[in-house]
């Protein structure tokens, strides 16, 4: 009923998280409703993304390379002024940039991609073996935080790290006071989270 293109359209962005079927039918008609140049503005940051956007590979959030490709890490890594003797462990990028903007931690970051899951063989993609090159090559690492979610996943994957980690001769801490049961580190307000990183224990 729908011409090609249209019907492609929706099949692809139906499948981004949180937005159905119904949803890209809307996005869709939307975007029809507009001229040319405001989609090719779509397309075009949509390009810009897969092509200058890298992955960093100490703490794999993302950076863009300016100076003629020269930059190989993120800003965050190759900033002189954070302190590199301590290491954030969080699930995925929003959630550093949710402890980025409560300006309460200068220390890096790993990104470990995800939760560890109770289903064995799961757990493959997590970066935890980089984790463990890292702090082999950087023995200047004094501390570990598990900036992790207060959810059976989350507690889940501090208990993995830990016994990983105390092979180490670094201190481990874990979020503090007020972030409740069930709580994402992305989502938590400001105040929340910057008390958490504050009260680490
Ligand atoms: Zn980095």
């Amino acid at each position: 009923m729908l011409p090609y293109s249209l019907t492609k359209f929706i099949e692809l962005f139906a499948k981004i998280p949180g937005i159905g079927p119904r949803q890209a039918h809307r996005i869709a008609f939307w975007f029809l409703r507009h001229d040319k140049n405001f989609i090719y503005t779509y397309g075009f940051t949509l390009k810009d993304l897969a092509d200058k956007i890298h992955v960093c590979p100490q703490c794999f959030f993302v950076f863009e390379q300016t100076n003629a490709g020269a930059e190989t890490l993120c800003t965050i890594c190759r900033n002189p002024s954070r302190d590199n003797t301590r290491i954030a462990i969080v699930e995925k990028e929003t959630d550093l940039i949710s402890i980025e903007k409560t300006k309460k931690y200068n220390g890096l970051y790993h990104v470990l991609g995800g939760l560890f899951s109770p289903i064995e063989g799961n757990n493959h993609e997590l970066k935890l073996p980089e984790l463990v090159q890292r702090l082999r090559i950087n023995p200047q690492t004094q501390e570990v935080i598990l900036a992790l979610s207060h959810t059976a996943e989350g507690d889940l994957t501090s208990m993995e790290l830990e016994k990983v980690l105390k092979n180490f001769p670094i201190a481990i801490t874990r979020l503090g006071l007020g972030l409740p049961r069930g709580a994402d580190v992305e989502f938590a307000d400001e105040d929340t989270l910057a008390n958490a990183i504050l009260s680490r224990r």
